[in-house]
């Protein structure tokens, strides 16, 4: 063979080599281009003016780009991850300068119209409403002053609790030493999806809790919070409850959405709570995969499930037909006990079959409970709606309780 043939064939090689590189290369390139968010995500960044300055660079909420409009006027720039999505303009920035300085702030969110009323806040523990804000004629535009102090003011559409926040509460629990935690999967972006469980059961008994799927839904992940204090809690009711029944939560199903500021979908660009049937997302598919293993465990039997959500006015949707559940007819029981339980509270129900693609509808079709969604409201008051969460969490541990010592007697 001449030097020129060697010459030839190590070429040829090298270039093979070079060629297999390059798809290799290629597919790490796909499986990150698959494994990374298709939504919009926003530049975070500090926006600097002559004396005020404002900043995006924490975790949930949007603010994606602030345009001055006068020396003391700046317009803030509100914009979903995808479209079309639901109107749920969820924005929250940092915003300091001269202290006595008095600016206006235009909240701008294109086309849609103004959902949650500015809170303010100096710690990002103590919220406080702004009040009143001027809307534009087609309500696409809210504006209000803002007297500068010298400190940074956090402004934000509904508390701030990230999924940082989150994780650190789901450690609190689970130091409880009858509270284990799982994690579950992650999401798409790799953040852990965690469940927790109370043990000192036979671990036949379930009651099902999901949260935070729709990241803006603040109010609905407060009164989860505020029901699984009372089921988690020490009174007589709780540890009986906790004796024969076993609490299955998973607080946030959409990590990705909540850091990011999502309006409303995942960082694939999907509204999870649409998913419950075909589970295309890894973050419905370890909630799946985990609760079903759970039932399967020694012939588990789920009571009651509940996913908890926001909008407008406080609403309950619940599936039609409850004869064939675990405790058939629950779901009513519970509503009725839980509204005469608060004075002057009159429920918003409605009803729809359980062929949907939400959870309240799988957890029946599949897990056979009556399940719900219990929407709350974006303006309930906290103080009502932790009362609220405590009650409902009262009433079914109740009538969980109650129904079991029949079947006894
Ligand atoms: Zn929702």
């Amino acid at each position: 063979m001449s030097f020129s043939d060697k010459k030839w064939i190590y070429f040829t090689v090298l270039g093979f080599c070079v060629l297999y590189a390059c798809t290799i290369t290629k597919k790490v390139g796909a499986t990150r281009v698959i494994n990374k968010a298709v939504i919009e995500m926003q530049a975070r960044k500090t926006f600097d003016f002559d004396a005020v300055h404002f900043n995006n660079q924490f975790a949930t909420a949007r603010a994606n780009d602030v345009l001055q409009q006068d020396d003391s006027t700046f317009a803030i720039l509100i914009k979903p991850e995808s479209t079309p999505v639901n109107p749920s303009p969820w924005y929250a920035f940092k915003v300091w300068g001269k202290a006595g300085k008095r600016i206006t702030i235009i909240l701008n969110y294109a086309k849609v119209k103004h959902r949650y009323n500015p809170k303010i806040s100096y710690q990002a523990k103590v919220w406080t409403d702004i009040g009143r804000v001027n809307l534009s004629r087609d309500s696409t535009q809210a504006s209000f002053k803002l007297n500068l102090t010298g400190d940074t003011a956090l402004i934000a559409a509904q508390e701030i609790i990230s999924s940082a926040n989150s994780y650190a509460w789901m450690d609190s629990l689970a130091r409880s030493p009858f509270i284990k935690k799982y994690v579950i999967g992650n999401s798409l972006l790799g953040n852990p999806i965690v469940a927790l469980t109370t043990t000192n059961d036979d671990g036949k008994k379930l009651v099902v809790v999901l949260s935070r799927q729709h990241p803006p839904e603040v109010t609905g992940y407060m009164a989860m919070q505020a029901f699984v204090n009372s089921v988690t809690g020490n009174t007589p009711l709780a540890q009986a409850f906790r004796k024969q029944y076993r609490l299955v939560l998973i607080p946030l199903l959409n990590p990705d959405g909540v850091d990011e500021g999502n309006w409303r979908h995942s960082a694939a660009g999907v509204d999870l709570n649409r998913d419950w049937d075909a589970f295309k997302q890894p973050e419905t598919q370890a909630a799946k995969q985990f609760l079903t293993k759970m039932v399967a465990h020694e012939d588990a039997k789920v009571y009651f499930g509940i996913d908890f959500h926001s909008t407008y006015h406080d609403v309950f949707y619940t599936n039609i037909d409850t004869l064939h559940t675990t405790v058939p007819g629950f779901t009513n029981k519970w509503l009725n006990a839980f509204q005469q339980a608060i004075p002057g509270f009159k429920a918003r129900v409605q009803a729809s079959g359980n062929g949907g693609n939400v959870s309240k509808s799988w957890m029946m079709r599949a897990l056979g409970t009556d399940a719900i969604t219990y929407e709350v409201g974006d303006n309930t008051s906290r103080q009502m709606l932790r009362n609220k969460g405590r009650v409902a969490a009262e009433k079914m541990m109740d009538l969980l309780l109650k129904g079991n010592r029949r079947v006894k007697d």
